[in-house]
């Protein structure tokens, strides 16, 4: 049997679906690139904004038309299964749509399909559900994501996720670092703990500041990262464990959305920019070279034109490693939703190139200061373009170089001197010795 799954959203989704995958080579299925030669194809997909929703909606029209043809079973899984299910269900040539919480129904419920044509659909809310870690983890790459917990309690009033995730939940600190020991013994060298909201964490009476100092503990000689954190939780503690730990990566990705208090208070997300240039400040101060990268948006309701410019000057004041940027996408049930969406649709485009254009050059002038400076890279895989070989491999803060090399060297720290940067990548060359 053979299964070929596509990915839409955050990490969470990248991570339940690596886990999605390793359920099925469980059960004898090997995965395949072509959705036509697949018996099983799932779709993991995201809601957070309406585009990707739409994406996810077209493709899951067009894989339907190829299992009508080869009578594979296509399942829906993730967010928009969650949020939509019987609406998805009804879509032409899907067989099943689960929640987040029901994946343990899927090959019971891709057997049924096989046998009587049935459709399954499934979004109960199981708080207690957790993938069963395997013990085999050889082979699952250099880097690997660990889910420290799901869903998300906070309020933030333009947000989705706690309605389709449901509240957060700690997973238990020592199922946690059993996962990063499988990990690391199956060869992973890159470890990133993943939450909605890692500081939240709280297993009893541990702290994510504690949790990262015994991941930490685990892979001494292997690198440790995390994402995401929310200013609002932030601690200092954390910034000090990273400071102190020399395997803790310097990256911190701590979405700031806008640079108006204003506006910030509108979308509860609980801190003000006074309290975000505190912990970037400390970062910078505790951990030299940390990479700060943020989240965006633009054109969330009420947003003035005084507002948008504040953001600009914060993103030029801060002088953010890269950025993700978005328009502010209205989502149903949201408390934003309600909000008069009052900024035109052409409007939040504009601010949008605009904010774009500002945080691109800081972003782009950052990388060009790391021109002459040697780093150390894990190299991650070798590439071939046209007669070219070359390596590709991360740095400590998070960026990736492309540098000449034998491809023995994948899976292997080396040191890389910069010689040049395009965009927020670097180019570099072997430093021996
Ligand atoms: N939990 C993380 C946090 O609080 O920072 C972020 C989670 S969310 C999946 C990723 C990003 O999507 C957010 O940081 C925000 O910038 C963006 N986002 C979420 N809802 C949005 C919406 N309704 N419209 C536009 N962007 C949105
Ligand atoms: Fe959404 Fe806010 Fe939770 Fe992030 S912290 S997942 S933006 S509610």
């Amino acid at each position: 049997m053979r299964y070929y799954i596509e990915t839409y959203g955050c990490q969470m989704n990248v991570y339940d679906s690596g886990k999605l995958a390793e359920m099925l080579k469980e059960n004898s299925f090997s995965e395949t690139p072509n959705p036509g030669e697949a018996d099983f194809i799932l779709v993991n997909t995201c809601s957070v904004r309406q585009h990707a929703e739409e994406r996810a909606l077209a493709r899951i029209g067009e894989l339907g038309r190829v299992t009508e043809k080869t009578k594979a079973v296509l399942a829906v899984c993730g967010c928009m299964a969650q949020r939509l299910g019987p609406e998805i269900l009804k879509k032409r040539g899907v067989d099943i749509v689960v929640g987040p919480d029901a994946y343990s129904v899927l090959l019971p419920a891709f057997e049924k399909s096989r046998a009587t044509d049935s459709k399954t659909l499934d979004t109960t809310r199981n708080p207690g559900f957790r993938f069963r870690v395997s013990s085999d983890r050889a082979g699952q790459g250099l880097r690997a994501f660990v889910g420290i917990m799901k869903g998300c309690s906070n309020t933030c009033s333009f947000c989705i996720v706690p309605a389709v995730r449901g509240p957060a939940i700690s997973r238990p600190h020592k199922e946690v670092l059993e996962e990063v020991r499988e990990l690391l013994d199956g060869g992973a060298r890159d470890i990133t703990l993943i939450g909605q909201n890692v500081n939240a964490y709280g297993d009893e009476e541990l702290s994510f500041a504690k949790l990262l100092a015994m991941t930490s503990d685990a892979g001494p000689g292997s690198r440790v990262r995390f994402t995401t954190s929310h200013p609002k939780d932030m601690s200092e503690s954390v910034i000090e464990v990273m400071a102190e730990r020399e395997n803790i990566c310097e990256h911190l990705h701590l979405p700031l959305q806008s640079g108006s208090n204003r506006i910030l208070e509108r979308m509860r997300r609980g801190y003000t920019t006074e309290r975000y240039r505190e912990i970037v400040g400390a970062g910078r101060d505790l951990v030299p070279g940390i990479s700060i990268t943020t989240d965006l948006i633009v054109g969330f309701p009420g947003e003035t034109l005084e507002d948008f410019k504040k953001t600009c000057a914060f993103v030029e004041e801060l002088r953010f490693d890269s950025a993700f940027m978005f328009k502010f996408s209205p989502r149903p049930g949201t408390e934003a939703a309600s909000m008069r969406d009052d900024v035109p649709t052409l409007e939040k485009e504009r601010r949008l190139s605009e904010l774009i254009h500002i945080e691109q050059r800081v972003s782009w002038d950052r990388s060009a200061a790391l021109v002459g400076e040697v780093m150390e890279v894990l190299v991650e895989t070798e590439k071939k373009k046209g007669v070219e070989r070359f390596l590709l491999g991360r740095t400590r803060c998070n960026r990736t170089v492309r540098f000449s090399g034998p491809g023995e060297l994948v899976g292997k720290f080396v040191n890389i001197g910069i010689d040049s940067s395009k965009g927020i990548s670097l180019f570099g060359s072997l430093v021996h010795g």
